[in-house]
This record gives structure tokens, sequence and C-alpha cells, in this order.
């Protein structure tokens, strides 16, 4: 489309705060979005807002139902080492320590001292081998961390916590490395979780070792400690050169050790669930945003996953091929997870502009262009100030509400109301919106369905447009994963449920795994169950019910 070619519309405009990754603008800029610059754009007149930090409480109220942000409010809440400790604590003592034992146990420093200072003598006595780790709670990137086995190796300046140091940690040819899964919460009420398949892997830089707990290199996989390393540049025994693997490469790797991954996949899945179930009923509702997280698992010698923690803005930096494949694929899946729709690019030009539109005004009915009023007197008839159900306030304004009365707006004739000045308005915008039916417009492609496998999800998921697509590029929905599991999170999530209906699942998937335990599985929630939910972690994953059915 050409420059100016149709006056009321315009490029995506997304705008970046200071310090956001240039891969962002780098993606955004090749789908053909323009960068919102201050001098040239009114303020509202942009559909995203990147930030690396946390949003004002201020610019969620003020969000317009073309925008979208990167964070839901108050998630930094379990990103901070010691709040995740506290609220992984809380709902192991409410559902029990079998479901909630993926994280190693920690206490925080210095309130918990003697906590600690009980079982680390208990331990002692007991002639217990004993390696703890020690964080500084709200640093990040490997920052004052450090490794001792003696109590009087601990010191500290900060609040920190101290966590059991999973000792020993799966290795490929002899170095230790984590998992980085990269998750975005579409909604947290109700809970909708989506896992990408590409994540990160990443490697010490020299051999674990428990000889040598202060060998960084060794014990920490961070990549901003590993690239300074000596032997970052160096090949490494099957790891290659650098510190990273893409999580394909990692498939492969399991594959051809002949590990069954599909198990281990389900596992981390669920510690991803459990752990944002912690979190989910204290966050308030904002359809226009979505969180993108970083989840650190460690994967231990018995194949059991454990949480390390959970990245606020993981870090999206280019420092190796790896990186480039996996991050631009990421950013891209996540603007498509953000479903924009033809009509956020008609944000301004006269009526949507935010005085009619700006939600957040508590206490005052908002005026929004007459073309946007309810009318209650017919098609043809003009409008009085009584026949118009002004849409009120925010909590009942929101952008589907939005989005159904444009595109009814669009595509139906008799919707227009005769206001003069939204007439001539509306029948430009009608023109151009026909007219871009029929060009190539560069928005987004919206839930691309690249699953090509025979079980990929079928028309029935369409047909059924409360239930959130199964795949969105490479993000696969992990939750809600069944009929259960849906209706459990729509308005309150009902946790308890939740919480059992995620060890149900991981019992089925384990005893299909066992041969000798197939005939024993329970057929009968799987036929009733409208969900076609896909396996998080191959390539081309299953379908979750052709683990849970006869096969
Ligand atoms: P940061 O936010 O500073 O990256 P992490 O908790 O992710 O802090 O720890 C950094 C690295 O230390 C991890 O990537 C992992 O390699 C190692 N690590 C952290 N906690 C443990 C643990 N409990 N057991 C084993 N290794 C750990």
């Amino acid at each position: 489309m050409a420059a100016g070619e149709h006056e009321n519309v315009s490029p995506l405009v997304f705008r970046l705060h200071e310090g956001s990754p240039p891969v962002v603008r780098e993606v955004l800029l090749e789908r053909g979005w323009e960068e919102y610059d201050e001098q040239e754009h009114e303020e509202g007149d942009w559909n995203l807002y990147w930030r690396t930090s946390a949003f004002r409480n201020s610019d969620y109220e003020n969000i317009l139902p073309w925008q979208r942000m990167n964070h839901h409010p108050k998630t930094i809440h379990i990103t901070r080492k010691d709040c995740l400790t506290r609220h992984l604590r809380r709902m192991k003592s409410a559902y029990g320590t079998s479901a909630y034992d993926f994280s190693p146990p920690a206490f925080i420093l210095p309130n918990e001292y003697t906590k600690f200072l009980g079982v680390y003598t208990r331990n002692r006595t007991s002639g217990k081998s004993q390696y703890w780790i020690c964080k500084p709670v709200d640093l990040s990137r490997g920052r004052g961390i450090f490794l001792f086995d003696d109590i009087k190796d601990l010191a500290y300046d900060s609040p920190v916590i101290v966590q059991k140091y999973i000792s020993d940690p799966l290795l490929i040819s002899g170095y230790k490395f984590d998992l980085r899964i990269y998750v975005c919460v579409k909604s947290f009420s109700p809970l909708v979780i989506y896992m990408h398949q590409e994540g990160l892997v990443r490697f010490g830089t020299e051999k674990y070792s428990l000889a040598s707990l202060d060998n960084l290199y060794s014990h920490l996989t961070n990549t901003s400690i590993n690239k300074f390393g000596l032997c970052y540049t160096a090949y490494k025994e099957q790891v290659g050169r650098g510190c990273k693997w893409t999580m394909s490469k990692f498939r492969c790797f399991l594959h051809n050790q002949g590990v069954n991954d599909l198990l281990l996949w389900n596992k981390i899945s669920n510690i991803v669930t459990l752990t944002l179930l912690t979190a989910a009923p204290s966050i308030p509702s904002s359809p226009n945003c979505l969180e993108l997280l970083g989840f650190d698992i460690l994967i231990d010698t018995s194949f059991k996953p454990w949480l390390l923690e959970v990245n606020y803005s993981p870090a999206l930096s280019l420092d190796c091929p790896a990186d480039v494949t996996v991050k631009k694929g990421l950013i891209n899946d996540i603007i498509d997870l953000m479903n924009y729709k033809m009509i956020d690019s008609f944000r301004h030009k006269g009526y949507l502009r935010t005085r009619y539109m700006r939600p957040c005004c508590p206490r005052h009915y908002l005026r929004p262009p007459a073309f946007l009023l309810h009318k209650t007197t017919g098609p043809n008839k003009s409008i009085s100030s009584n026949s118009i159900r002004v849409c009120p306030r925010k909590e009942t304004y929101n952008t589907h509400t939005y989005h159904k009365q444009l595109v009814d707006v669009f595509l139906n004739d008799e919707e227009i109301d005769n206001e003069e000045s939204d007439l001539t308005a509306l029948s430009q915008v009608r023109q151009t919106s026909r007219k871009l039916a029929s060009t190539a417009c560069k928005l987004p492609s919206l839930h691309v369905q690249n699953h090509k496998s025979p079980t990929a999800p079928s028309n029935r998921q369409s047909k059924d447009r409360c239930i959130p697509p199964f795949r969105v590029g490479d993000f696969i929905l992990t939750f809600p994963f069944n009929e259960v599991t849906w209706k459990a999170s729509r308005d309150e999530v009902d946790v308890k449920t939740v919480v059992h209906e995620v060890h149900k699942l991981t019992s089925r998937l384990a005893s299909s795994f066992s041969d000798k335990e197939r005939t024993k599985m329970d057929k009968r929630d799987v036929v009733r169950d409208r969900f076609e939910a896909l396996l998080w972690g191959p390539k081309n994953p299953p379908l979750l019910s052709e683990f849970s059915s006869e096969c």
C-alpha cells in the first residue's frame, strides 16, 4: 500500500521504551510496522507499547481498544526469587508436597536464617552431603550468586535466598546445562498459557565438578557469565563452540540417546501451570496485555525437571546464531498471539481520538464517536440523546465489544447513523476497509496453523469461539488442556480442581508411556472432551488425547 493512498489507514505503530531489545524493533519493522515518534504521532496513536520494566497503573487505566502492552499488571511478584519461594511454599502447604515438589527447598535470609541453620545442622549431623546456592532476591544474570557447602562461607549484605543446590544435573559431555523455556500468558482471567516450542539450552563452559564450587563457569549456565569464560569460543566436545543450543537441537540429541522426551515436556508444562496458578488469582484481568516469561528449568540425572526461577522480561539480546533463530521467531509469534485485527489500524483520523474513547476515566460515562453508539431507534432514524446507550466504563466496554462494533460498522451499512461528520468519516473508512480486504495488507496472519499433521486441531476448534487456538506459530496452548481445566479457570480460577487435573494428566501420561500399564487407562474422560490439545514439546506435537486413549 503506497503511503497516503488510504487517508484513514496507517500502519500499525509500535512504541519502544528505552532499553527495549533491538530485536523487537527489527522484527516489527520487517513486518511493516512504524515506530512511534512523539513529534509525529498523537498520544495514544500506537498499537503496541513494549517495555522491559513494569508499566504504571495509569498505563493500564488508559489503555485503548486498539492497543496492546507486553506486561500484565503485578506479574513481577512471581519473578522475584523471594516472592516465588513464598508463593510456592504456600501452594505446597495448601495442595500437597507431591504436586509442588519441583522447586528446590529455599530459605529467605536474613528472616529465615534460624530455620535454615536448623536444616543445615540436621543434615550435617546425619552426615548428609549438602550443597547450597545463595542468590540475591532481586538480581538476575547470575549476579551475586555463589555456592557453599560450609555455613562459614555464607555471607550476604542484601536479602538473598539460600536454595538447595541440585548437585546431580544431567550433563552433556560433562557440561552442565539448563533450559530456558519461553512462556506467554495470554490472559490470567481466564488463565490461558502458551509455551514456545523453541527455547534455549544454556551450557556452562567448563566441565562440571563439585570439587570447585567457586568455578562459576562450571556451575552457572548464564550466558552473561559464560561469554566471558576462556572456553566460550573453544570447541567443546558435543556442545560445540559458545554456550547455547536451540531446543530443537536438544530434542535431536535426546532422540539420538533413545530418550522419550514427551513425558519430560509434560512435566515441564505442569511446572509452568502450577507456578502460574500461584499468581493467577491475584492478577487483575487485562485483555489487551500479555506476558512473556522465561522459565529456567534444570534436569537432573533421573530426568526430573526442577524450576530454578521465573524471569520477567527474559533477555532478548542476540549473542549467537541460536539466539537469532529462537528469539526472532519468538517475537514474531508473540505479535501473532497479540491478535491484531485490521480494525486496529483505524485508530485515529478524527473519530477514534482518545478524547472519545479513553476508557480510563473513572465514574464518567464516556461518549464514543456516534457511529459506535447503539441505536434503539432503528437503522435510518436520527438518534436522540435518550435513544442511545453510551458504553459506560472500561469494565463493560472492552476490546471485544469495540472490535465487534467496528466490524459491524464496516460491514453493515444499516449501522451507520446520521451524524454528518461521522458519516463522511465512516464512508471513507468503509471504502478503505473494502479496498484493504482485497489488497495485500501486511497485517499479521493470525493463529497460523503451521502444523500439518492430520491430528491438528480441526474445525471443531474454530466452531467453538471460546476455546483459545491450540497453536499460534510455535506457541502451543498448554493451559487449559481439557474441558475441566477450561471451566475451572474461566472466572475465578478454581486452583484445587486445576491442581487435581494436572496431577491426573501426568499420571495418565506416565502410564500411557508404560506398556504394562496401558490396559489400565481410563478412556471415558477423553471421549467426552471437546479439547484437542497438543502435547507441547516435539516439533510436530501429537494430541494429548493420543496418549490418554488406548493406542
Ligand atoms: P539469575 O536470575 O541470576 O540468573 P538463577 O536462579 O537463574 O539466577 O541462577 C543462575 C544459574 O545458577 C542457573 O542458570 C543455574 O545454572 C544455576 N542454579 C541456580 N539455582 C540452582 C540450583 N538450585 N541448583 C543448581 N543450579 C542452580
